[in-house]
């Protein structure tokens, strides 16, 4: 390795609010297209991005899971990978950076975020419980009701004022949570706090909400009630604090994020996102014995508990790829991204959720497209029309792909409730996409918006598939399909 962590966070006066903390030694030609054949294509991939083969997708926003691209230093301590399989070499570089990561002192790695999030809830949630949460992600409400326990969201009313100005928007209402502790405490096996908040436009959680639902545990619980942090992009959540919370501005982002995981009981985190690597996530706990029952969960499902369904090589990328995630310079110039494409949208009238935080941009179709009702999909319309022009790829997260199902009633989808905002989301590969990149994404919102009404609303299809099971239901969201009720322009 040329450059070690420490010499990547020398002192410098390059303002790396203004340009890069690296350059580019490798390129990854596209496949280049038409619109008429993206008119084609799309119809033909059941109008969604996320469907098409992903060659044909130029800009490919649809998530920045997996995606991000790995540095000089990541592919050369690939080549270190040790792969035996009990006790590799590697598994020591990692554990060591994982631990100096979250100051968490058990690491158990597991092949992607989801993978650990089964061990946990398996080991930790049961039948009939309650787990609140900021927002739950997609997987562990999956979990929730795998195993027949509530996922129960609670958002801080912030999210829900557009105007508010809050940079805390992802932050969970702490007296709805304590409310829920004096009603029904009892049942409540977990709290999950997703950092940052990613089915709520990517809203960061503030540290002060994090010790306080500490607090809340610690003082209203009525059994032995754990914490768990999903924490997926905690190191761009922390650069959030770090600019906006008092108190934080002098500390590096790694003392801020394993402040963030002092606070919880387990840590899970894919790893797929701020980790920068392509595959991978981790489990971490301080508790001895916990550790020690989760232990022969992740001998069942992933793999022994020195690699955890990762090769050799992807334990090496992850521990080097940790470190540079939550470098500060990085981290600035991230932020210094998701402000020129928040620019780029808003310059060309093309209304985004305020905040743009350092995940990504989400758009606000339902105020591009007034003429599209939320149950008709103003997201999915708009995201479709700007693949036409543009050849973006971007996730649709409005009432019709992404309305939440009534948790008393969750099979019943006549019940399904609308979502807050009619939303894309237009997530970040990492160290993927350069400015012109950004400013080209804008422009093909713009021109998809300049249809104006031409844009067609969408319905649900009928479809010849079994029902999902019980226990499947919030993943609902991935089989669906719908068609729009005239054609695209
Ligand atoms: C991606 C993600 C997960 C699941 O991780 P995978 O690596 O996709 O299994 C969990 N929580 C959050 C917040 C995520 O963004």
């Amino acid at each position: 390795m040329r450059i070690s962590d420490q010499e990547m966070l020398a002192p410098s006066d390059i303002p790396y609010s203004l340009t890069p903390p690296y350059r580019v030694k490798t390129v990854e030609y596209t496949r280049p297209t038409t619109r008429d054949q993206r008119k084609q294509l799309i119809k033909e991939y059941n109008w969604s991005a996320p469907n098409l083969p992903a060659e044909y997708v130029y800009i490919n926003m649809v998530t920045d899971s997996g995606t991000s691209a790995m540095s000089d230093r990541q592919w050369s301590a690939m080549m270190l990978g040790d792969e035996s399989y009990f006790n590799c070499k590697s598994w020591y570089e990692l554990k060591e950076s994982l631990q100096k990561f979250s100051g968490m002192e058990y690491i158990i790695p597991s092949h992607q975020g989801r993978s650990g999030e089964t061990i946990l809830y398996e080991v930790l949630v049961g039948k009939g419980d309650i787990v609140p949460s900021n927002c739950h992600f997609t997987t562990t409400r999956a979990h929730c009701y795998h195993r027949g326990a509530e996922p129960i969201d609670i958002t801080c009313p912030e999210y829900y004022d557009e105007n508010n100005n809050s940079w805390f928007k992802g932050n969970i209402d702490i007296e709805a949570l304590k409310k829920l502790f004096i009603e029904q405490g009892e049942k409540i096996s977990v709290v999950e706090l997703v950092v940052p908040n990613n089915l709520c436009a990517g809203q960061p959680v503030s540290m002060k909400n994090i010790r306080e639902v500490r607090q809340v545990i610690d003082k209203y619980k009525k059994r032995d009630t754990k914490f768990f942090l999903d924490i997926a992009r905690i190191s761009e959540n922390a650069w959030i604090i770090k600019k906006y919370e008092e108190g934080y501005g002098h500390k590096a982002c790694i003392d801020i994020v394993r402040e963030m995981c002092s606070y919880a009981d387990a840590i899970h985190m894919s790893a797929k996102k701020a980790g920068l690597v392509n595959m991978g996530g981790f489990v971490a706990v301080n508790d001895k014995t916990l550790y020690q029952r989760l232990q022969p969960k992740i001998i069942k499902y992933d793999g022994f508990l020195t690699y955890g369904g990762m090769s050799g090589r992807d334990l090496e990328a992850l521990a080097v790829g940790i470190i540079e995630g939550v470098n500060d310079y990085y981290l600035e110039d991230k932020q210094r991204q998701c402000d020129v494409f928040a620019k780029a949208c808003t310059s060309r009238g093309v209304a985004v959720f305020n905040p743009a935080c350092t995940l990504g941009i989400w758009i606000n179709a339902g105020k591009c497209l007034p003429h599209i009702k939320p149950q008709e999909g103003p997201g999915t319309a708009l995201a479709v029309q700007a693949y036409i022009e543009g050849g973006v790829g971007l996730t649709s997260m409005d009432s019709l792909h992404r309305g939440r199902e009534d948790s008393s009633d969750p099979l019943n989808t006549a019940k399904i409730q609308l979502a807050p905002y009619e939303l894309i989301r237009c997530a970040i590969p990492r160290r993927v996409y350069t400015d012109a990149h950004y400013e080209w994404c804008g422009e093909a919102l713009a021109k998809a918006m300049e249809w104006g009404e031409k844009i067609p609303p969408y319905r649900r299809q009928v479809l010849d598939r079994p029902p999902i099971e019980y226990s499947d239901i919030g993943l609902r969201a991935f089989f669906d399909e719908y068609e729009p009720i005239f054609d695209h322009p």
